[in-house]
């Protein structure tokens, strides 16, 4: 074995110890897992080259070349796939007429795993070291140019394309690579096929090292410029898919990066000059407008946002800009633009349901308002007499019920008075009823002025009413009802219509208690009724008397 046979070795040594380095320094993505697949058949090319001289044996030799020729083949629809896979347009292989682009492929491996009548390779001086080339070469070489072809014009649409910088950037690389591996193919082809008999020998190892160079570049730009870089990956399609505008200048007001959520409203592009009038509303001025301006051109490391209303749009956009600062040196700026637009519709539409809902909370608490109104009126209603304004019997009940109680537990004494006007009768037989009516609210008058704050009156029925001293020994109960009995007597009743002031009397049945022995647990009602059976006893007896008196009992 000669030099030459080490050149192959060399190279595919090499092509390995790249693929180890890129396995074991790089975080594995998919698109790092199909290169690396890719880089693996690369090397198998070398390989073959150098396994072709290690043996004397013709069969093994034609083995290799073979191999090695089925290896290219894949290599190159590898090349294809790997090229419809950067450029992003997967979605031509999800077609069923995309299976078409392996059937040449398929052709060639048949035709050169069976080398009919040595149509594709000829053995010189009894074996494969030194070889010539039948048709099925020449077919199995325009097919694989081609599909390299295929493969440039796939590049070149993409770089012709509207496509991010990311895609770019990527397809640009394996644009390197293919050309430098198609050159130096064409170059083993040129001297080694089409000039060989013209040249002094073969020289070795050229599409080997067309592989091994264009592999090199991939190791570069997979470190370099990140390409297959998941993170970078990310970043970038979060700047393709976010809804906020990104902009991204250099310190030359370059625009370097655009987003697709800027693109529809302002007509930039990458390379363009980006001045920052042009991103505002046509005569907008406003002082916040002036500040936001004197920051962004006078202080370019701060930071200047501000929120303007675009007329031509009909929206609210808020502009903010942040310089990019790489130790400590800005070296472009990065603005993005957010639609502020809905969030002003929320608010507004928020500030207009929050003042509907403060009218209806006014217009609820008027309501709550009169509510409770009516309800005291109600209130009221129920324990005063429509009459006499003084408490109803009903009332006066409750309340002595819960009195008594309280009397006979702390031993209080308290007086009971039963008040009847005298006569009653004659007055409405001879004034009316109406009249008669304004004699019992006059009289309640008069019986009120000569009772205390404590002292409750309530109208027990037609004429009748019945005054609650708490408090109030038989003596003191005595004082009271005369004084209320001479106070009616001398009042004089002058009344609209009647010409001559009225006099009337009242009869009083009183009632004092100063016994507690009944028992606490008895029945406030049969004590209560028991009491007013009393009471009314002591009314009757003061009528008998002769009316215009107080008849007294003590309980
Ligand atoms: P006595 O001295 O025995 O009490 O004689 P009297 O005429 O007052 O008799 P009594 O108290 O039994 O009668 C009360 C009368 O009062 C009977 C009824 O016609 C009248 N009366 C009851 N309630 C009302 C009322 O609300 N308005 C008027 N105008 N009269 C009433
Ligand atoms: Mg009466
Ligand atoms: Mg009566």
């Amino acid at each position: 074995m000669g030099f030459t046979v080490w050149i192959d070795l060399t190279l595919f040594i090499a092509l390995f110890i790249l693929f180890v380095y890129v396995f074991a320094s790089v975080t594995i993505t998919n698109l790092h897992k199909v290169y690396l697949i890719f880089h693996f058949a690369m090397m198998l090319w070398p390989f073959c080259q150098f396994a072709i001289k290690t043996t004397d044996n013709p069969r093994i030799q034609l083995f290799y070349v073979k191999f090695a020729f089925i290896d290219l083949s894949l290599l190159t629809i590898g090349w294809l796939l790997f090229t419809i896979f950067l450029t992003g347009q997967l979605h031509f292989l999800r077609k069923k007429i995309s299976s078409l682009i392996f059937v040449p492929v398929i052709f060639i491996a048949i035709g050169i795993i069976i080398n009919p009548n040595e149509l594709f390779v000829r053995p010189m001086y009894g074996g494969y070291i030194e070889r010539t080339y039948g048709p099925i070469f020449w077919f199995t070489v325009t097919i694989l140019i081609t599909y390299a072809i295929i493969s440039l014009y796939i590049i070149y649409l993409a770089l012709a394309s509207k496509k991010t910088a990311r895609i770019k950037k990527q397809v640009y690389h394996v644009l390197q690579g293919v050309s430098m591996l198609t050159a130096f193919v064409l170059l083993d082809i040129l001297f080694n096929v089409v000039l060989a008999q013209s040249l002094p020998g073969v020289i070795p190892g050229l599409t080997s090292l067309g592989i091994l160079l264009s592999a090199i570049f991939f190791v570069i730009a997979i470190h370099r410029d990140k390409i297959f870089d998941i993170v970078t990956i990310a970043h970038q399609d979060i700047i393709d898919t976010i809804g906020q505008g990104i902009l991204v200048i250099d310190d030359n007001e370059i625009v370097v990066e655009i987003n697709q959520a800027l693109l529809p409203q302002f007509n930039l592009h990458i390379g363009d000059h980006f001045d920052i009038e042009d991103f505002l509303p046509k005569e907008h001025v406003s002082s916040h407008l002036n500040i936001f301006l004197h920051t962004y051109r006078e202080e370019p490391l701060e930071k200047a946002e501000i929120e303007l209303f675009y007329p031509d749009f009909d929206r609210y956009i808020n502009l903010h800009a942040a310089p990019i600062n790489v130790s400590q040196i800005m070296v472009g700026r990065i603005i993005t633009i957010q639609d502020m637009t809905e969030l002003h519709r929320l608010v507004d539409e928020t500030t207009l349901q929050n003042g509907f809902l403060q009218e209806r909370n006014i217009e609820l608490i008027g309501i709550q308002n009169e509510l409770f109104q009516t309800n005291r009126k109600l209130k009221q209603m129920a324990i005063t007499d429509s009459l006499t304004g003084c408490y109803n019997r009903h009332y006066l009940t409750q309340q002595l019920e819960h009195e008594i109680m309280e009397n006979m537990k702390y031993q209080t004494p308290f007086t009971i008075f039963l008040i009847d006007i005298d006569f009653f009768k004659s007055i409405n037989d001879t004034y009316g009823h109406l009249i008669g009516d304004i004699v019992i609210c006059k009289t309640v008058e008069v019986i009120t002025q000569s009772l205390r704050q404590s002292d409750i009156i309530a109208r027990y029925g037609g004429e009748e009413f019945i005054v609650y001293l708490p408090n109030t020994s038989q003596a003191q109960g005595k004082l009271l009802a005369k004084r209320m009995k001479s106070t009616v007597e001398m009042n004089q009743l002058i009344i609209d219509n009647i010409p001559h002031p009225l006099s009337i009397t009242i009869s009083i049945g009183l009632l004092s208690l100063n016994n507690f022995t009944i028992k606490q647990t008895n029945n406030p009602t049969i004590h209560l009724n028991d009491m007013f059976q009393s009471v009314d006893k002591a009314l009757y007896q003061a009528k008998k008397e002769g009316r215009n008196r107080i008849v007294s009992i003590v309980k």
